[in-house]
């Protein structure tokens, strides 16, 4: 048995594989770069070594340095994880020349499965369905026009050694093959040092299904199947399993062809063979192909897990240490349904840009199993992938599933970033992934309404700014700062933007905690724990409301509390108080949400905005000076429109 294991990885997995290993009397080694310090994973381990640095070439991909570090320190085994260095054969090879246990395939298994067309011409030979189409040695442009005339248009580019959906082009006509032959050659030498690519048919309606496979060296077993059709640019998006409306006949079919593959390579550990489906009718028997072999634990793995009720890291753990198979085939038994979402810290209506930040709230939604490498006041750095959580739902059947997953999401609470969480919901609740018919073009066709921004109603705006004042019960507890509340009446106005439009509202607290909210003159009565219907938590300068849609109100404030803007123009004294400061001069131009002055009541600072671009005008307004309410301390005369 494993005695001291060393993860060489990072974020969610190498918390997932810790975990595992815990479970099994294993000791744990992180290793960590230099911005994961504090992260997550490195306490999850009872010892982490710290490589330096912050890009994965300086740490995570360090072979010798971690495979010194595991030495150091008394590890026996090494577990990769995904990513990084988890598909390296010369890395597996090298661990195990060190004397180290590998938790993973064979270095031979994964230079097998390492270059797209060898990997087709294996399988070929051991009888797996392959794409039709062209792995040939020879990359002439005649060569490789003519197979596409063969296999009919349209064909799919493929760099060998591709990964990501790099080096990949679709071609619908022959007079443009050349071209997008071209783009995929320099983009796949670009990206992997090998312009080599193979031609294959594109498969119309395509779905994504893979089939789980491990094995021990001497046989292997196939682990059911997931379905990953709903992918954004071939990258996964949402996973489940078992796949919807998978007859039983064709998942045998699948299941007997991924062993086949695997053992074909002779293969240890966990695997996945991927196939590509053709999703225009019924699945059949005939109607699905290989496409490639990951021979390493996939992101998507606990779906998996959870119809079939193991732990896939305990069983990598047991067969690297020379464990045979725990089941055979026919112990294995699917039961219920598993989906699985991957949060990112990620912008979708700003083509899915990585939001990098403070993570200052974060709050997972109930009944759901959360893989995750942050917490909440972590950090998502721009340097390895801005994955939050990957979560996870399952239940008798898939719609109870789907429910769970929808609900969990929907009281999940992130504040200090964008994410994902929005369109993931709208994701679930597309009519074509609801009924389970879907292929892999999904995301794409209805990028527009999966992203589609919200528009925040008049009590939105309401709650909003009773979020920045500290005066709901929700979220931040800042009851102390309201409690003067209770006592005096006050009127105090707000800025909030929301993209683009500026509202300034005004709340009233009237003695004994009565709130009255006015926006743009709609008039919200409301007692003072009657709000939290819709959670909101003030965050950074901005009021985050959650819900089916996440609405982010920035709170206009460059300096203290809060930020007043007067409608009309006029900068008005909102109450009695001190003129702490005054921004500018009579005369100057200023655009719209610069501060104009701050004024000191109730031992609180507030700063007045102008709420439109213009000059000021009339500034009465002195420092130290002392100001009753209502009292005009400048006025913002608009700028004139250009005849
Ligand atoms: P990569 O290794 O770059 O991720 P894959 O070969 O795994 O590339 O393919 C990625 C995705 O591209 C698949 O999940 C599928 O959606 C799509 N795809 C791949 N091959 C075909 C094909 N022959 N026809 C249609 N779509 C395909």
């Amino acid at each position: 048995m494993i005695q001291k294991l060393l993860i060489a990885n990072r974020g969610e997995i190498a918390c997932r594989i810790a975990r595992s290993a815990r479970e099994m009397g294993i000791a744990t080694l992180a290793i960590a770069s230099e911005a994961d310090e504090e992260a997550l994973h490195v306490q999850s381990c009872d010892e982490a070594v710290y490589l330096g640095g912050h890009s994965p070439a300086e740490s995570y991909l360090r072979s010798d340095a971690i495979i010194a570090a595991a030495q150091e320190h008394g590890a026996d085994a090494i577990h990769p994880g995904y990513g990084f260095l988890s598909e390296d054969p010369d890395f597996a090879q090298a661990v195990q020349e060190a004397g180290l246990i590998w938790v993973g395939p064979p270095a031979a298994a994964i230079r097998a499965m390492g270059l797209k067309d060898a990997a087709k011409a294996l399988m070929q030979k051991a009888g797996v369905p392959i794409v039709p189409g062209y792995h040939g040695e020879t990359q002439s442009l005649e060569r490789l026009q003519q197979a596409a005339a063969e296999i009919g248009y349209p064909v799919l580019i493929k760099a060998v050694a591709g990964g990501g959906g790099k080096g990949m082009r679709r071609v619908d006509r022959p007079e443009e093959f050349a071209a997008h032959l071209a783009s995929a050659q320099s983009e796949a030498q670009g990206a992997f040092g090998n312009a080599r690519v193979l031609i294959e048919k594109f498969i119309a309606n395509p779905r994504h299904i893979e089939i789980q496979v491990f094995g021990d060296g001497q046989k292997a077993v196939h682990l059911y199947e997931r379905d990953c059709s709903l992918q954004r640019r071939h990258q996964k998006v949402i996973e489940e399993a078992p796949a919807p409306h998978m007859p039983n006949a064709v998942r045998d079919a699948m299941g007997r062809a991924a062993v086949r593959a695997a053992q074909a390579i002779g293969y240890a550990s966990a695997g996945t063979v991927e196939f590509i489906v053709d999703g225009s009718d019924a699945l059949n028997e005939d109607s699905f192909y290989f496409m490639e072999m990951n021979t390493r634990l996939q992101v998507e793995h606990p779906v998996t897990e959870e119809i079939l009720g193991i732990d896939l890291v305990a069983w990598q753990l047991q067969v690297a240490a020379g464990g045979l198979l725990p089941l055979k085939q026919d112990e294995i038994h699917a039961q219920g349904h598993s989906i699985e979402a991957r949060l990112y810290a990620e912008d979708s209506a700003q083509g899915f840009l990585p939001s990098i930040g403070q993570l200052h709230h974060l709050n997972f939604g109930p009944g759901l199993r959360v893989e995750t490498g942050v917490a909440q006041g972590g950090q998502v750095t721009p340097y390895y992938d801005p994955m939050i959580a990957k979560l996870i739902a399952t239940g008798p059947d898939r719609a109870s599933a789907l429910r769970l997953l929808l609900r969990g999401l929907k009281l999940t609470q992130i504040a200090g970033l964008k994410t994902n969480r929005d369109f993931l919901i709208a994701l679930l609740q597309h009519e074509d992934f609801v009924a389970g018919s879907f292929d892999t073009g999904l995301i794409a066709r209805d990028m527009e309404g999966l992203t589609r921004a919200p528009v925040p109603a008049p009590e939105d705006w309401a709650r909003a700014a009773l979020c920045a004042m500290g005066l709901l019960d929700t979220g931040r507890d800042r009851q102390g700062d309201a409690g003067f509340t209770l006592f005096t009446p006050l009127r105090q106005s707000l800025a909030l933007r929301y993209q683009d439009e500026l509202q300034t509202v005004h709340v009233s607290l009237r003695p004994g905690g009565q709130t009255v909210v006015d926006v743009a003159g709609e008039i919200f009565e409301l007692g003072p724990r009657t709000l939290s219907q819709r959670p909101a938590v003030l965050a950074a300068g901005k009021a985050y409301l959650f819900g089916e849609q996440t609405l982010v109100f920035d709170v206009i404030d460059p300096l203290e509390r809060t930020a007043t803007v007067q409608s009309d123009g006029a900068i008005t004294a909102p109450m009695p108080g001190l003129v702490k400061q005054v921004f500018v001069r009579a005369g100057q131009e200023v655009a719209a949400g610069d501060p104009i002055v701050v004024l000191e009541a109730m031992k609180m600072q507030h700063t007045l905005c102008a709420d439109h671009a213009g000059r000021v005008e009339n500034l009465t307004a002195r420092q130290d000076q002392q100001v009753d309410a209502g009292v005009v301390l400048a006025v913002i005369e608009a700028a004139q429109e250009d005849a």
